[in-house]
């Protein structure tokens, strides 16, 4: 599935994946997927000599590529086994698109901003997975015409929970989503088991605006 690792910068992802092992995340393929994906090769070139520091940086269109702890707390919470079909809500650089595509058997990602999808789309060619496929959208409607997923990823803060999401996880699936005020809110986890779903709270976080028909309105942006 996945090419060699290009040995470019290799010592960097290591101290990365390191960091990573430090601070709590002991799941070795979620370790071991770190290592295969080249950060720096996800953002601009501005910052590109800051790919393998532990923080969120920016990737244009006013939006960041998250903190590698935090995608890496989302894939050890979800378990993966190589399984799984997965749908991610922002696709954003492509990064973490590319993580999961490393941790599950197919991947579905959406982003609503073009000029990002376009650059995502170009950054996943060369990462060299083909188990991805993307969708230029509002995710906050999900994609029904993969649907069920196992894992439902929203890497964008909502002001609640999108029910069309809830409604295409599949029996046993698990979803993680960051829902709460703009600037501020608390992560949580969905589990759906015998057609219920429970609800349990993880952590406070800080992510962009979840924009969409069952997010916040575009033109408060
Ligand atoms: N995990 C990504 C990465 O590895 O680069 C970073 C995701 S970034 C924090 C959040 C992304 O969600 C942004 O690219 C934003 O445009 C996107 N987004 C916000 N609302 C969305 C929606 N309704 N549908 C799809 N994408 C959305």
């Amino acid at each position: 599935m996945a090419r060699p690792v290009e040995p470019e910068l290799r010592g960097a992802r290591l101290r990365l994946v390191e960091i990573l092992r430090e601070k709590g995340i002991s799941d070795i393929s979620v370790l071991r997927a770190f290592e295969m994906t080249p950060r720096h090769q996800f953002v601009p070139t501005g910052v590109r000599h800051r790919a393998y520091e532990d923080a969120p940086l920016p990737i244009g269109s006013s939006q960041t590529i998250s903190q590698p702890f935090i995608h890496a707390t989302y894939l050890q919470l979800l378990k993966l086994t190589g399984h799984e079909r997965v749908l991610e809500v922002g696709t954003g650089s492509g990064y973490q698109t590319v993580l999961l595509a490393h941790l599950a058997a197919q991947v579905f990602t959406i982003e609503r901003i073009s000029a990002l999808y376009q650059s995502a789309r170009d950054n996943i060619q060369r990462a060299g997975v083909n188990n991805v496929s993307m969708l230029l959208g509002d995710g906050t409607v999900g994609w029904s015409a993969y649907a069920p997923y196992d894992a439902i990823l929203v890497g964008a803060g909502g002001p609640s929970v999108p029910q069309p999401l809830l409604d295409q996880l599949a029996e046993g699936g698990r979803m993680i989503i960051p829902v709460g005020e703009r600037d501020e809110q608390k992560l949580w986890m969905y589990t759906k088991r015998g057609g219920e779903v429970t609800s349990q709270e993880l952590a406070a976080v800080r992510f962009v605006p979840l924009l969409g028909h069952h997010g916040w309105s575009a033109d408060q942006a």
